[in-house]
């Protein structure tokens, strides 16, 4: 079993000189991270190797790659430019980073994107095997997931996005929504930096696919997917260890030389429209206009690495930041002092940790960064603790690094505030802030984080396959039917909605079918069987429906009861003396949430919310639960949360009493329970332990098995019915 690493670029740059490549490893933070894992043992890592190869030299590249565990998928430029350049940089960045505007829904992109992700597939199916461990990353290959679950249903993918990922309001404005979202499920555990993320990723999940969520885990058909926040780390260590090396001290000196009294902010950053340069730079000029004592003090080293500067909006903004630095310069500068150097260039890591190492302020003030890894580099480069931070809440790094000085970048009075406080701040405080940093960004260094998701990846996987050892459409034949067919004495507890039927927006439209009567019929056809059907329901309406068949009936969670050929009997002492009060105190959460309605039943009061604004419903439920339980039991109430539902009943009716009340001086050598709802649990708790207890939905539960849906709960009964058929003929 190996793992294979999948991401748009491949951790390797490729250099054609005199008509020979030359393949030189990456550094970066993630091509270190994941070192350990795709140069063990014959895992690989799968990408675009950053050329376009021609045809006839695709194999001497595959085998120089091959060398370094690397499997390319090559790329033509046309292909790089509509699903790279196009879709993925002028679809998926800005949406992602909320500069909606600047998004291009261009079709030939999204086909294009399609496309490639497909060719991504196709080329990881020539390495993969069955049992491999597949990890792919970032929003290039959103697809992907999908594609691969496609091929091989059993696989382990995990997915990890480097990017922010936006609210629903922001996501649902791209055309090819669900299908993005269908192909990111096919993953079973995908990783975001940040639990904003990973909230934002289930809400428009759940709104715009038919999936459930409870708290981060997705169920989409019969299978679960985990979501969860792995903020990734830097290799720490190298940052650290850097600043002593004699190169970087070299630059240091050539750098600190003359500036022994100048205070150094330093700001590094892509060429990008999320990263806040010319706020930054505003900030600055305010600072210089409201504070003149620092002129001549302070300077601002801004380097920004040049990135997609053929894009116009990218090419813009270059030209903006040209301008006003040269603006502000010329306006402020002196004979020996100027107040930014500005470098439009990238440097090496030597230059890079020179000027971490020495910096007293570093500034990192991105509108929106999914992580931000110079934040996390200027922490590590800090081996005397001091130094001062200022970063942006908008990058996820704000979430781990709280020591910092956080602004909001779009508050440019904010930022020069932050740079003042910095300034005065004394050698103690930074001391103290600066430790607790440094604490954080060594543990939580890069290879913690991918031990943390493949640790992940694996205890997902492994619950699944538990999960499926439950699902009792496995267990049908093998034990349900087999014992079904050896007993003669047969009760079927059987919950109705979600479990008989589907749920509907209104509670009357669920009644019962022409194939659910035939199922319940065949099934009290047989002598040896008992059908009971223990429902939420009123018994007016359980009447309605099921009278006339030969089945017990059993009405509001146990306080009416009724054997087919008797009459409906309250629980005694039951009293509905609450009922005005609370009903009162409902309404008012009804006249406030459209959609909402109270259903009164003899003796409990149902607060139904299906119907409500998603969310909003939740919140009024949370709203009652908090506001209303210590009144409920005063009254001797149970408060019980179901499906979109929450019920007061009276705390003596539940449903694992009734059951076990009408097994009372029975003694049935077969016992069947459906049911889906957190009321049917009572049941399950109940019954002795050789009874089949079936959940409904696979969520946590005291039932032994689970199925899917009402549908898979039919064709187990149909599969008893001819069962009972067979045994017979
Ligand atoms: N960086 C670099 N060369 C430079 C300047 C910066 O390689 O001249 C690196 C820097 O060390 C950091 C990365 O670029 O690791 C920027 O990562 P970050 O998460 O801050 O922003 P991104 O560009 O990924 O949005």
């Amino acid at each position: 079993m190996k793992t294979v690493i999948i991401s748009n670029r491949l951790p390797v740059k490729i250099i054609e000189e005199n008509n020979e490549y030359t393949l030189i490893p990456s550094e970066g933070g993630l091509a270190t991270g994941l070192g350990d894992v795709y140069k063990s043992g014959n895992s690989i890592w799968i990408g675009w190797p950053g050329i376009e190869v021609p045809e006839e030299r695709k194999e001497e590249v595959t085998q120089k790659l091959a060398a370094l565990n690397l499997y390319p998928v090559y790329l033509t430029q046309n292909e790089i430019n509509l699903y790279y350049e196009g879709f993925s940089n002028e679809v998926l960045w800005p949406v992602f980073h909320y500069l909606v505007t600047y998004a291009h829904y261009e079709q030939s992109y999204w086909d294009c994107y399609r496309s490639v992700n497909e060719k991504f597939a196709k080329s990881a199916m020539q390495v993969l095997n069955r049992r491999d461990k597949i990890w792919i990353q970032d929003y290039q290959l959103l697809l992907l997931p999908g594609i691969l679950r496609e091929k091989l249903p059993n696989a382990t993918i995990g997915f990890f996005q480097h990017i922010p990922f936006p609210s629903y309001e922001i996501f649902r404005l791209i055309p090819w929504r669900e299908e993005l979202l269908n192909g990111l499920i096919g993953a079973d555990l995908i990783g975001f930096h940040t639990y904003d993320d990973v909230r934002h990723f289930i809400s428009t999940t759940t709104r715009l696919l038919p999936v459930n969520s409870s708290s981060n885990i997705l169920s989409s058909n019969e299978r679960q997917i985990v979501v969860e926040a792995f903020p990734m780390g830097i290799d720490f260590d190298k940052f650290s260890d850097l600043t002593a090396t004699e190169r970087v001290q070299q630059e240091i000196d050539y750098f600190r030389t003359g500036k022994e009294d100048m205070k150094v902010i330093l700001s590094i950053d892509r060429l990008d429209y999320s990263k806040g340069i010319l706020e930054r730079l505003k900030a600055l000029e305010l600072l210089l206009q409201l504070h003149p004592e620092y002129i001549g003090k302070i300077e601002l080293f801004m380097i920004v690495v040049p990135s997609r500067d053929t894009v116009p909006q990218y090419s813009e903004l270059r030209d903006q930041i040209d301008q006003f630095v040269g603006n502000l310069n010329a306006r402020y500068r002196s004979m020996n002092w100027i107040p930014v150097n500005y470098f439009y260039r990238s440097f090496s890591i030597e230059v890079l940790s020179a000027l971490y190492s020495t910096a007293d302020i570093c500034l990192v003030t991105p509108m929106r960064d999914g992580m931000n890894l110079v934040s996390k580099e200027y922490v590590a480069s800090r081996n005397n603790n001091d130094g001062v931070l200022i970063l942006s809440e908008m990058a996820g790094a704000s979430k781990e690094l709280t020591d910092a000085i956080i602004v909001n970048p779009n508050n440019i009075g904010d930022i020069m505030e932050a740079i003042v406080t910095a300034l005065k701040m004394s050698p103690s405080e930074q001391q103290m802030r600066m430790k607790a940093m440094r604490a954080i960004v060594q543990k939580f260094n890069v290879k913690h984080w991918v031990n943390n998701f493949i640790l992940r990846l694996n205890e997902v996987k492994d619950s699944q396959k538990s999960l499926l050892t439950k699902h009792a459409v496995n267990a049908i034949n093998e034990v349900i039917v087999t014992k079904y067919a050896q007993t003669q004495d047969r009760v079927l507890f059987l919950d109705y909605d979600g479990t008989l039927v589907d749920f509907t927006g209104n509670i009357d439209d669920a009644s019962p079918d022409a194939e659910l009567y035939d199922l319940i019929e065949n099934l009290t056809l047989d002598k040896a069987n008992k059908v009971v059907i223990i429902s939420g329901r009123r018994n007016e309406t359980l009447e309605k429906w099921f009278g006339h068949l030969k089945v017990d009936l059993i009405a509001e969670h146990g306080a009416w009861q009724k054997s087919f050929e008797d009459k409906w009997n309250s629980l005694p002492l039951l009293t509905d003396q609450w009922k005005q009060e609370i009903k009162t105190l409902l309404e008012t959460y009804t006249d406030r949430t459209p959609g909402s309605f109270i259903e009164e039943k003899s003796y409990s009061l149902v607060w139904h919310y299906r119907k409500a604004e998603e969310g909003l419903g939740e919140l009024r439920a949370n709203e009652i639960i908090s506001h209303m339980k210590i009144l409920a039991a005063d009254k001797g109430l149970q408060l019980m949360p179901g499906n979109k539902v929450i019920e007061f009943k009276n705390m003596e009716v539940n449903k694992g009493k009734a059951a076990l009340n009408w097994l009372y001086d029975k003694n049935p050598d077969f016992i069947l329970a459906l049911g889906d709802d957190h009321t049917d649990e009572d049941i399950f708790r109940a019954l002795p332990d050789d009874a089949f207890t079936i959940k409904v939905g696979n969520n946590i539960s005291e039932a032994k098995y689970y199925l899917n849906d009402f549908n898979e709960v039919r064709k187990l009964l149909w599969s008893l019915v001819k069962e009972a058929f067979v045994g017979r003929s």
